[in-house]
């Protein structure tokens, strides 16, 4: 696979790819990854370790990437800095642009300079990037892939659990006595920034206490 550009021979593979990993664990998924691209990135929301823990599996220096907008949660820049300190992460924050001043917290271009152009740079040379990305988040996700070509970033972009639900991720954490984020506890369900997130409108819809009562479901960095 040469995924240095989109082409139609690339997007057919990743089609074929998506077939065969329907129904794949994501250790499997993780696996073709590593093969496939060597160099890689893992960008989450830490809202969950799931992800980190199972790629972690395989290759322990991966780097991880949280994009810190300042304007997290203190429950979360505490979680961050513990599980990179007791798990030895090889993490890199990244900051908002130049600019980000100029667009407070929800107005129409804060994500842009808070988290899409940070994680651009970030991934700036990578052939991949793997995301904890899950059908179940939200109806918008809900056609989500398992690997497609990023138009936003120009790399492909994996999402190993995609097909997970909620009581897998559970599952998961539990089974390998991994740390929930504190807000768990609290009823959060999807954690971004502290001034426009609350607890999920909707028990079937997760992230619906993102942005909540704006009507906006995606920050910009996933157009599932
Ligand atoms: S979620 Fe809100 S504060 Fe965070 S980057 Fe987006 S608009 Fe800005």
């Amino acid at each position: 696979m040469n995924p240095a550009v989109d082409s139609p021979a690339l997007r057919r593979e990743l089609a074929e790819v998506n077939e065969r990993f329907e129904h794949a664990a994501p250790s499997d998924i993780i696996r073709w990854t590593l093969e496939q691209f060597g160099s890689w990135t893992v960008a989450c929301s830490f809202e969950d370790l799931a992800l980190v823990h199972l790629v972690r599996a395989q290759d322990a220096d991966a780097e991880v990437i949280f994009l810190d907008t300042e304007a997290h949660f203190d429950e979360t820049l505490e979680f961050v800095a513990r599980t990179e300190e007791e798990w030895g992460l090889r993490l890199r924050r990244t900051t908002p642009v130049e600019g980000a001043e100029e667009w407070p917290c929800g107005t129409a271009q804060c994500c842009t300079f808070r988290k899409v152009r940070p994680l651009a740079a970030a991934l700036d040379g990578r052939q991949a990037w793997l995301t904890s990305l899950k059908r179940v988040d939200s109806p918008s996700r809900a056609h989500a892939s398992v690997v497609s070509w990023d138009e936003t970033f120009g790399l492909v972009k994996v999402n190993p659990l995609v097909t997970w639900s909620d009581d897998d991720v559970a599952y998961y954490l539990s089974a390998n006595d991994i740390p929930e984020h504190p807000l768990w506890a609290r009823g959060y369900t999807s954690i971004g920034c502290a001034p426009v997130t609350l607890p999920p409108a909707s028990a079937h819809d997760r992230r619906s206490g993102r942005w909540a009562g704006s009507g906006k479901m995606e920050c910009g960095l996933h157009q599932a």
